[in-house]
Order: C-alpha cells, then sequence, then structure tokens
C-alpha cells in the first residue's frame, strides 16, 4: 500500500467518523425532541387535571358553603320553631296558671238553699216527723247508695265486673233516686259521674282532676258546686273512652231522660210515699225525704273525693293522695279504701279486705251468687308484692279500671285467668 492510498483512506475514515459523530447527535438531538415532547405532554395531562381538580375543589366548596348555608338555616328555622313552641306553652301556663275559679251565684244559692233546707230537715225529724217518715229517709239513703258505689262507680267507670240488665236496670234507678247533681246546668247522670271519674283517676292531682287533692278540704268537697272546671278538666274529659257506656242502652236511657227520671225517683216518690202510706205531711216529707235526704247523699259522695284523698294510711302507695279511711267506707258503703281503690281500680271490692265494711262488696257478690252480676275483676297477691316494688320507685300508671290500655299485661293476663277461674266457682256453686 502506498502513501497517497493511505491519506485517502485516512481521509475517508475521518470523513465517515465525522458523519457517525453528526449522525449520533442528530439522533440525540431526536431522542431529547421526543422526550421533551413527552414530557410537555406528561406537563400538560398533569396541568388539566390540576384544573379539574381546582374546578372540583371550587365545587366542593361551593357546595360546602350551600350546605352550610342550608345547615345554619334549617337551624335558625328549628330556633325560631322552638322559640314558637316555648312561647306558646308558655301562654298555655301562664293562661293555666291564671285561672282563677269564679263563683257561680245561681249554683251557690241552689246549695245554700239546700244546705239550710238539709239542717232544717233535721230538726223536723226530731220534733215533727213520724218516726216512719226518718226511717225512711234513712233507709233510703242507704240503699239507693249502691246505685252510686256499685253501679256509676265500681260497674260503669270502673268495668270491675258486669252485669245482666235487671241489675244494671235496678242500679240505674237507685242512683236516680240519690239524683247525684253537681251544678244547675252540669247535672250528672250515670255517663257524666262515669266520665270524670275516669278523668279522675287517670289525671290524678293534676289540673285535669275534677277532685284534684292539691285544692284544700273546702274546693275538694263542694266539687265543683260553686265554681265551674279548671280548663284543662274540660279538656281531659275529651279524650277519655266512653264507648262501652255508650253501648249500654240503659245509661243512654237514663242520660237522654235525666231530668223527668230525676223530677220523679228523686223528688216526687220519695216525697209521695211517707204522704201516701203512713199519713206524713208534705211539709214535712219534702224537709226531710227530698231535701235533707238529697243533700245528705250528696256530701257523702263528696267525701270520697275529698276526705279519702287527705286523711288516713297509705299501705299500697305512698305516692298518692288517695288514703284508707274507715270513717269514709262507713258512710259511703265500703268506699273509703281508697289508697287500694286507686292502686287497683279494677277490684270489684275496692279494697284488699273486701269484707273490711265493705257492704257494696257483699251486694255485688248476692248478685253474683243469683246470676245477675259476673266476671267480677280481683286482684291476687302477687300483683300486690308486685305493686308494691313499683311503687317504691315512685312510678305510677295511672290506670282508670279494667281494659285501660296503661294496664300491665302479664297484670291483665293475671286478671283473665282469675276471671275464668271466678266464673266456673260460680257455675259450680
Ligand atoms: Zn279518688
Ligand atoms: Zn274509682
Amino acid at each position: 500500500m502506498t502513501a497517497s492510498s493511505d491519506t485517502c483512506l485516512g481521509a475517508t475514515c475521518s470523513t465517515i467518523a465525522k458523519e457517525s459523530s453528526t449522525t449520533r447527535y442528530s439522533i440525540a438531538d431526536k431522542n431529547r425532541m421526543i422526550e421533551g415532547d413527552c414530557l410537555d405532554k406528561k406537563i400538560h395531562n398533569v396541568c388539566s387535571e390540576i384544573n379539574n381538580l381546582n374546578k372540583e375543589s371550587n365545587n366542593m366548596d361551593k357546595e360546602a358553603s350551600k350546605m352550610g348555608r342550608d345547615a345554619i338555616s334549617n337551624f335558625d328555622s328549628k330556633v325560631a320553631y322552638v322559640a314558637e313552641e316555648v312561647e306558646t306553652r308558655n301562654s298555655q301556663h301562664a293562661e293555666t296558671d291564671e285561672f282563677v275559679p269564679q263563683i257561680r251565684w245561681p249554683d251557690t244559692i241552689v246549695q245554700i238553699f239546700l244546705h239550710a233546707g238539709c239542717v232544717y230537715g233535721l230538726c223536723l225529724c226530731l220534733v215533727a216527723a213520724k218516726f216512719y217518715t226518718s226511717l225512711f229517709a234513712l233507709v233510703t239513703i242507704y240503699i239507693t247508695g249502691f246505685g252510686i258505689t256499685a253501679g256509676a262507680h265500681r260497674l260503669w267507670s270502673h268495668r270491675a265486673y258486669k252485669a245482666k240488665w235487671p241489675l244494671r236496670l235496678l242500679l240505674i234507678i237507685l242512683f236516680t233516686v240519690t239524683g247525684q247533681a253537681s251544678a244547675l246546668h252540669y247535672i250528672r247522670h250515670v255517663y257524666v259521674w262515669a266520665l270524670d271519674h275516669r278523668v279522675h283517676h287517670k289525671y290524678s292531682e293534676t289540673d285535669a282532676d275534677p277532685h284534684n287533692a292539691t285544692r284544700g278540704f273546702f274546693l275538694l268537697t263542694s266539687d265543683g258546686l260553686f265554681s265551674p272546671p279548671h280548663p284543662k278538666v274540660v279538656e281531659k274529659r275529651k279524650a277519655v273512652d266512653m264507648s262501652d257506656l255508650e253501648a249500654d242502652p240503659i245509661v243512654m236511657w237514663q242520660k237522654r231522660f235525666y231530668p223527668p227520671l230525676f223530677a220523679i225517683f228523686n223528688i216526687f216518690l220519695p216525697v209521695a210515699i211517707p204522704v201516701y202510706y203512713w199519713d206524713e205531711s208534705l211539709w214535712n216529707s219534702f224537709w226531710i225525704n227530698f231535701n235533707m235526704r238529697f243533700t245528705i247523699t250528696l256530701n257523702m259522695a263528696f267525701f270520697v273525693n275529698s276526705v279519702a284523698h287527705m286523711w288516713g294510711q297509705k299501705p299500697y302507695d305512698k305516692n298518692i293522695s288517695s288514703v284508707e279511711n274507715l270513717g269514709v267506707s262507713l258512710a259511703a258503703l265500703g268506699e273509703g279504701w281508697h289508697n287500694y281503690h286507686h292502686v287497683f281500680p279494677w277490684d270489684y271490692k275496692t279494697g284488699e279486705l273486701g269484707n273490711a265494711y265493705n257492704p257494696s262488696t257483699s251486694f255485688i257478690n248476692f248478685f253474683a251468687k243469683i246470676g245477675w252480676a259476673y266476671d267480677l275483676k280481683s286482684v291476687s297477691n302477687r300483683m300486690i308484692v308486685r305493686r308494691a316494688k313499683m311503687c317504691g320507685d315512685g312510678s305510677h300508671p295511672g290506670i282508670w279500671g279494667y281494659g285501660d290500655s296503661d294496664i300491665q299485661k302479664e297484670d291483665l293476663e293475671e286478671l283473665e285467668a282469675m276471671a275464668e277461674e271466678k266464673n266456673q266457682f260460680f257455675k259450680d256453686e
């Protein structure tokens, strides 16, 4: 090989090396460009993602602020509602607190007349009337009382037993002879008597109680004779279920015709019988056999709502006002065992020791023997123990009698079992 060819070869190699180097640079540039493009795209994607996130974040901010505004507005409206409620209740309380009983003068005058006439009638018994006239008044007061105790109270107010129609008719006539009346515009036939009595048991010692024991002896004994009832009493009367009495044709018959029935059985017959049978003077008979008799019976019934809620023992529930009072039991045919009665209002005996001066229980037992009274409800020892435990923590269900929805389920089951046993007993007798 010559020197010129070596030179030529060297130049070629150098050219190739240069070209190769240029190509490498070009490839590197392209690679860089490609990488740059990719990065640009990635950056672009990241940017758009950031934008999206920003948008989402903005939307979330808007939503959050809307939700916040809604929540605040809801809260505000709730606060406004509660404030309105509080205001309404306050005004109701104010109305209740402001209730001041007004004296009803026509009723007051009637009561003054009746009570003065009662004293005059007593004087006539001692000095002018025939012996049989006084005896007749006494016996009538005693016997007709069963219309209230065994009838309006235990049968119709509390459903403590069931009675066939002859007994219901007898009881409603006895009740009509007593002529239970509260005020001139508010005559109390059995329907109204039972309604008020159910309200008394259900809302004892509250403003809704027609015989609220916290009002004091005079107002309790007068039993709304001189003043209209508390607005709460009027309101709660509407809430009591009276469908059972509405389904009793004898009760509804008396309700419909009470004024003429009152005139016949409470005034005409008691006054006419002594005049017709043993020539008593009409004057004496009126003051003794209408005025005195009617007023005494009225007060005896009121004593159950006053004395039996004030003075006596509370062996069954110390948290309620009703008490056990022998005096009331003697005067009101066994209705003085009132602490027991408010705890177990469905017991037809209205006393744990049913025959411890309780003629109304004997009356019902007699009619159960002849089959006119049946399904007598009572109370077992276990039930008494259970209730004593309940009273330990101060709870009291406030029930008005048999069939009340607040009655304890286990008590009701036991009652039904007892009723079956009792029915079987009277069938076997
Ligand atoms: Zn009571
Ligand atoms: Zn009762």
